[in-house]
């Protein structure tokens, strides 16, 4: 189908990482899928990324209309090293600071600014759905008169416990930062303590960074949600009423990957053979495998590690565990001598990158360890997989709230404090515990009851006349109009 000046035109703009990049193509296949034209606005290294998946979509559906803008990032002239263009490929100096260097790489998308707004003046799209992370993006949309919209990346539940924090300040209150709170407002009665949570002091550059996401969100036209209703109703409603904040659920974008080739192809090239991977899942009962995995992110010190490789070998259970280590010369200090060798044929270690989702719908996977990023979290709901929730930064320790407390689906490792340089360490014998009691533990079945019961809704929502299928509508109608 040749390009319609009638058709429905969004422009989405993600941050760079994985985890904002593939909810955005997701979403962009999404709206493809419902007739729209969908524009990805990246940087030259991104785009092959995208490119590759944009293939693919149109593959299997050539009626979609979906394209990639270029936006020039000269790293080295902004002060970060050569071709660092995703947070995935910072690299550091020995002196390099990691949470400066991120934060250095947030400010430099600034940078976009210009460009964007003269892509805005030629191109006209009907609405712009930009990053939370680009809050110049506000501004830059309302100079074309075109709606900006706001993606997150993540769901109401923490959107609204963020909202609560800010307005409350209630870890401000308390005597000591282990002396747990209830966060006021918010619906659930969820209980907290100081040091699980992520308020940055304003007078900080990332405090003032965060204030202006703030800001631009609230001149925003609105938030597009990466959920569907079913999964957090409570928190959907009080961030549309008390938030006062225009939403719409979309989610779960994962699940429009059916086939083989949408879902092993997520991201980045897996590091293992994914038909392999998959014959190995086979040979494995149902829920018999536990499968690790902390995003595309976190990095652990060796001694954390450690600690996980043992706990897993003591568990005597089958895994998949990822470990986001592949550099050549890596020594792998971090691998107990002998583990892999002992834990033949019940254990998989994968160096690099998995394909998670295809993992994670197997029947053979019957629980998931996971840093409660909230792709990861709302993939392991999909698949109906109960979780071990171990969050390490962000807003992931409240996701493991939602996880643990509201939809009681998860099993804690009760990770306690956002420490720089993740030093808080969990020991082997809470990995062992962990993982034995999310795959057959004594409340296990009803667990994954629960799970089975949330994927069935998941699946639903997306299907027509669902919640978030019937949420796209409104949102189609409400742009494009
Ligand atoms: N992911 C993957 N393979 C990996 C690691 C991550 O496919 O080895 C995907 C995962 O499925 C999810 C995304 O990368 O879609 C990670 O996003 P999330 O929000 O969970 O965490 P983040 O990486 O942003 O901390």
């Amino acid at each position: 189908m040749g390009s319609n000046p009638q058709r429905f035109h969004v422009m989405f703009f993600p941050f760079m990482g994985h985890g904002h990049m593939i909810p955005t193509l997701d979403m962009a296949n999404l709206l493809s899928s419902r007739g729209a034209k969908s524009t990805i606005v990246t940087t030259p290294l991104n785009s092959k990324i995208l490119q590759k998946h944009i293939d693919t979509f149109k593959n299997l559906n050539p009626s979609l209309e979906m394209e990639i803008q270029i936006l020039d990032f000269p790293c080295v002239q902004l002060g970060l090293p050569e071709g660092c263009e995703n947070l995935d490929f910072l690299t550091l100096n020995n002196n390099d600071d990691r949470e400066v260097m991120i934060l250095k790489f947030f400010l430099s998308t600034s940078f976009f600014k210009d460009q964007l707004e003269k892509l805005l003046e030629t191109t006209r799209p009907d609405c712009l759905i930009a990053d939370m992370f680009f809050p110049w993006a506000t501004k830059a949309a309302e100079k074309f008169n075109v709606p900006r919209v706001v993606f997150h990346g993540f769901g109401y539940f923490p959107l609204c416990f963020e909202y609560c924090i800010k307005l409350h300040k209630p870890h401000k209150r308390v005597a000591s930062n282990c002396e747990p709170f209830v966060i006021p407002d918010l619906p659930g009665n969820i209980v907290m303590t100081q040091e699980q949570i992520n308020d940055r002091d304003e007078g900080t550059e990332i405090g003032k960074f965060m204030m202006e996401v703030t800001e631009s969100e609230v001149k925003s036209s609105g938030v597009v949600v990466n959920s569907f209703y079913e999964l957090e109703p409570d928190y959907a409603d009080f961030y549309k009423s008390v938030v006062a904040k225009r939403a719409w659920n979309i989610g779960p974008l994962s699940v429009l990957n059916r086939g083989f080739e949408e879902k092993a192809e997520r991201g980045k090239k897996a590091s293992v053979d994914e038909v392999e991977c998959l014959k190995w899942l086979d040979s494995k009962e149902p829920n018999s495998v536990v499968y690790v995995s902390f995003g595309s992110v976190a990095n652990f010190k060796n001694e954390q590690l450690i600690e996980i490789a043992a706990g897993l070998e003591a568990s005597s259970k089958n895994f998949i565990w990822v470990v986001r280590k592949n550099k050549a010369g890596d020594n792998e200090e971090w691998l107990p001598e002998g583990m892999e060798e002992r834990t033949k044929g019940r254990g998989m270690i994968i160096r690099g990158w998995a394909p998670q989702v295809l993992i994670l719908d197997h029947q053979a996977t019957g629980g998931f360890v996971t840093h409660c990023g909230w792709n990861s979290l709302l993939e392991g709901v999909a698949a109906g997989v109960p979780m071990v929730t171990w969050p390490v930064g962000a807003e992931q320790f409240y996701n493991e709230k939602l996880v643990t407390q509201v939809l009681r689906t998860g099993v804690t490792v009760e990770a306690k404090r956002e420490v720089k340089g993740l030093g808080d360490r969990i020991s082997r014998e809470t990995v062992d515990k962990a993982v034995r009691e999310v795959l057959a533990g004594e409340e296990a079945e009803e667990r994954r009851k629960r799970a089975k019961n949330l994927a069935e809704n998941a699946n639903a929502a997306v299907e027509e006349g669902g919640s978030s299928f019937n949420d796209l509508n409104s949102f189609i109608e409400e742009f494009s109009s």
